[in-house]
This record gives structure tokens, C-alpha cells and sequence, in this order.
């Protein structure tokens, strides 16, 4: 027990110390030289880059001359990268392979609480090289996330740009927590709306709360059929989804759907979503929609394999049959040219696991490491409409930086090497 305290007190510590920032002063210049550099754009490695810093934003980025200037920090034998972007996270969730594990978070801890874990999910975030995250709901810990933004954004907490979908919603019946007597009142993980005026109602609510993104939950009880497509039972009708979909784009932001088997993809799709989340299964028809109208395909591999086991043995084996299912599917989805943003769903599955361990599972179904690189950067960067803040080593954007020792075009495993933390022109970690 005690070995147990004092390790997590080593560890809590090092995340600290890790994590205060330094920088130099407001007028002069930082320097970054980079033995080799990782240009999002072009798929291009460059060696020996000189990258130039001022007030949180890159200035320049040029071949190194000699001598260096001084004060240089020297990253020669180090990759640098943009700082990653994981488009699906849960900061305030800790990991739910089971519905006890999540029953207990919502019914034991107070938001309160779980806001103060979610400020440590923050900084493992950053440490692990994901300097931007989209957030995509709180289950059931209200606007915290909206909190934890402005937390971070005041300079308050050390942690990864968030944009947060808040509450996110779902119809009666379908979101736990559920199983509970009818008399006795429990929390759900999301706000539940029934019918188009309260779909549209929610979204103004939760986007006047500060909510950056609106989610929805478009399927649940999943099944294998016969012929080996994932089925589900939707959720929302057509109709709820157009509301959610209309009413979110006429406020200039964007929605995404939690949408796994057939039909909730289908209906999510053609109400005109902006991403797919999991998509374990996805017919061709609606890749085929997805590419012609830029829907993004979040896949989240990783997560899946983490809970099967653990849900197979508590009696839905359906987790287990889906890995195959959804290896298939994002096969077919590199095929067909969807877009592709990388997320991991972390939250899902234990936060001190870095979420990196994602890159090799998509190279693994089917992409090359320099497509899956640039869906945690370009592609992460469109989906999130920041394309001209982050995602690129370049003149205007912030200054959010990692390195790693390797080549990741090489070893996309390297991923989970990253030794150098730069954001907005703040080290957070280095070599
Ligand atoms: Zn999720």
C-alpha cells in the first residue's frame, strides 16, 4: 500500500515539475533548432531547421546557418512536430470498461471532484505531445469542460487548447446511467431531448453555456447480423438529427456523432454531421456520402480493443466481434477517400496510457505512418477550424512544437517518445 503512495506521489511530482512553464521574455526572440523537421503539409522532412519564436507564435522557420544564436534550444537529435491534436478525448471521465466503472464515477464523485482529476487529464495531455484536444462531452460533470477551457486559457491550470462539446445529448431511454427503479432519480452522462424543438433547444443551451462543439448520440445496442453487418438501433429520429444539425451550423459551429453500426450512421450522415465518431461499421453508400461531402471519420481504434475484453466477460461478446468489423471498415474508408481526423477516445480508457498508442493501430489497418501523422495534425487542424493556428511548423501559427528522438515516418511508434513539450511558446517538457 505504501509502495503504492509513494510512487503516485513520484509520479504526481515528476507530472508537475514537468509542467511549469518557462520562457524567455516577450521581446526577444526563441530559437528552436530541430536536426530534423516535420512539414505537415508536404509529408517533407527537412534536416537542420531553425525555428523562431516570438510571443507564443512562429516568426520564421529557415535552414540553420552557423554559429547558432545564442541561447538556442538544441533539439539536433531530435524530430520536431507539431504539437498533436486528439479529436475525441473525456477529461472528465476515467476510464468505463464496465457500467459499474461509470455508474461509480457519476453516482460517488462530486463534479467537483472529477474536475479536479480532469485538470491532471490536462496535463498528461500535454505531456504526452497533444497540445490541442476536442473534448466531446463531460458524462454527466455538466459545463466543466467549458471550466477547464478558461481554466487553461487564463494561464489558471497548465494544460492542451480545448474546444468542448459540454453536456452532449440523447433521447430518453437510450444513455445511462440506466437499470435504477423508476422511483429513484439518478444522473445521466448526457442531456436527454426528445423531439425536434427541444433538440433545437438544447443546442442553444449548451452553445450559450460556452460550448465550442455539439455532440450527439445516434445509436446503441449494437448486434452482428448474419451477413456480418454491425446493426444497431437508432436513436434520434431523422428529423431530431436535422434539428440538432440545422440549428448548430445557423449558430456557426459544428456537430459531431457518436454513431458505431448501420443505421445511426446512415441517419447521421445524411442529416449532414461534421464527423463520425467510431464508425466501427459503415456501409459503402455512406463512405461513398461521407467523401462528396466532407463528413470526417474519426475511428478511435485503440479503445475498442481496451474495453472488448472486459465488456465480452460481462456479457456482450458484441464488443469483441466489432475489432474485425471495424478494421474492415476504416479499410474501405482509406479506400473510398474519407477524410480522416485522429482520435482516441481517451477516458475510455485510462488516462495514464498514452493515447499515441493509436498510430500504430492505424498503420496497422492500412494507412502509412505519414497519413496517420497528418490526421493528428492537418486533418485534426481542419476538422477543428484551426487550420491557421495549429497543424503546421509554420510563420503565423502558435508556437506549439514537440520533438521526438526518431523518425516517425520510419517508426510512427516514436509517437510515444515525445521528450519536448512546447506550447504557445512555453516549454512544458524537455530532453
Ligand atoms: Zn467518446
Amino acid at each position: 500500500m505504501q509502495k503504492a503512495i509513494l510512487s503516485f506521489l513520484f509520479v504526481a511530482s515528476s507530472v508537475l515539475a514537468q509542467t511549469q512553464p518557462t520562457s524567455s521574455t516577450a521581446s526577444e526572440p526563441t530559437y528552436i533548432f530541430c536536426g530534423s523537421l516535420f512539414n505537415s503539409a508536404s509529408g517533407q522532412l527537412a534536416s537542420r531547421q531553425l525555428i523562431e519564436i516570438r510571443e507564443g507564435k512562429i516568426t520564421g522557420v529557415r535552414s540553420a546557418g552557423q554559429p547558432l544564436p545564442s541561447g538556442t534550444i538544441d533539439l539536433q537529435n531530435e524530430t520536431c512536430l507539431p504539437g498533436l491534436i486528439d479529436t475525441h478525448t473525456h477529461v472528465l471521465l476515467q476510464g468505463d470498461i464496465t457500467a459499474e466503472d461509470y455508474d461509480k464515477q457519476l453516482l460517488k464523485e462530486s463534479i467537483a471532484y472529477r474536475a479536479i482529476q480532469a485538470t491532471q487529464s490536462a496535463v498528461r495531455a500535454l505531456n504526452n505531445g497533444f497540445t490541442t484536444i476536442r473534448d466531446l462531452e463531460t458524462e454527466g460533470a455538466g459545463y466543466a469542460d467549458v471550466d477547464l477551457r478558461n481554466a487553461i486559457n487564463r494561464g489558471i491550470v497548465p494544460g492542451p487548447r480545448m474546444k468542448v462539446a459540454s453536456r452532449a445529448m440523447d433521447v430518453t431511454g437510450s444513455y445511462p446511467l440506466l437499470g435504477y427503479a423508476p422511483e429513484v432519480q439518478v444522473p445521466h452522462g448526457v442531456e436527454l431531448v426528445d423531439g425536434p424543438d427541444n433538440v433545437r433547444k438544447a443546442v442553444r443551451e449548451q452553445l450559450s453555456y460556452g460550448a465550442d462543439w455539439i455532440k450527439v448520440y445516434v445509436d446503441r445496442s449494437y448486434y452482428v447480423r448474419q451477413d456480418g453487418v454491425l446493426d444497431d438501433i437508432p436513436t434520434f429520429t431523422p428529423e431530431e438529427l436535422r434539428a440538432a444539425v440545422d440549428e448548430t451550423h445557423r449558430q456557426r459551429h459544428k456537430i459531431a456523432a457518436h454513431a458505431m453500426a448501420l443505421q445511426g450512421v446512415h441517419n447521421a450522415v445524411e442529416a449532414g454531421v461534421d464527423s463520425i465518431e467510431h464508425g466501427n461499421y459503415i456501409s459503402d453508400a455512406d463512405l461513398k456520402t461521407m467523401a462528396a461531402k466532407g463528413i470526417y471519420y474519426v475511428p478511435t481504434i485503440y479503445v475498442g480493443e481496451y474495453v472488448a475484453e472486459g465488456r465480452a466477460k460481462a456479457g456482450a461478446p458484441v464488443w469483441l466481434q466489432m475489432l474485425k468489423i471495424h478494421e474492415d471498415t476504416f479499410r474501405r474508408a482509406l479506400k473510398a477517400g474519407v477524410k480522416i481526423a485522429f482520435g482516441t477516445d481517451v477516458g475510455g480508457f485510462d488516462w495514464k496510457i498514452d493515447p499515441a498508442v493509436e498510430f500504430p493501430l492505424m498503420v496497422k489497418y492500412g494507412m502509412t505512418p505519414l497519413q496517420a501523422l497528418q490526421s493528428a495534425t492537418k486533418n485534426a487542424a481542419e476538422l477543428l477550424n484551426m487550420s491557421d493556428q495549429v497543424g503546421s511548423i509554420e510563420a503565423g501559427k502558435f508556437a506549439d512544437i514537440v520533438a521526438i528522438p526518431g523518425n516517425p515516418l520510419e517508426d510512427v511508434g516514436a509517437l510515444q517518445k515525445i521528450d519536448f513539450v512546447m506550447k504557445g511558446g512555453q516549454i512544458y517538457k524537455k530532453p
